[in-house]
């Protein structure tokens, strides 16, 4: 008998582009405080760049 089964992947990282300085950056995910569980909720990170707080907003998961 088969089973239905899903396969899980774990984000990486995320690719944003600093509202402060323009660079586009690449942020570890683990480097990211997410507001919550739920990724929609938003959240923060620093700028490698600029070391500068960005504000996540909504985000597209690729
Ligand atoms: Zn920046």
């Amino acid at each position: 008998m088969r089973t239905d089964y899903t396969i899980v992947s774990k984000p990486d990282y995320i690719n944003v582009e600093c509202p402060h300085c323009g660079e586009n950056v690449r942020i570890p995910f683990d480097q990211v405080d997410f507001e919550s569980d739920y990724w929609g909720d938003g959240g923060w990170c620093i700028c490698p760049e600029c070391k500068k707080d960005i504000e996540l907003g909504d985000y597209e998961y690729d």
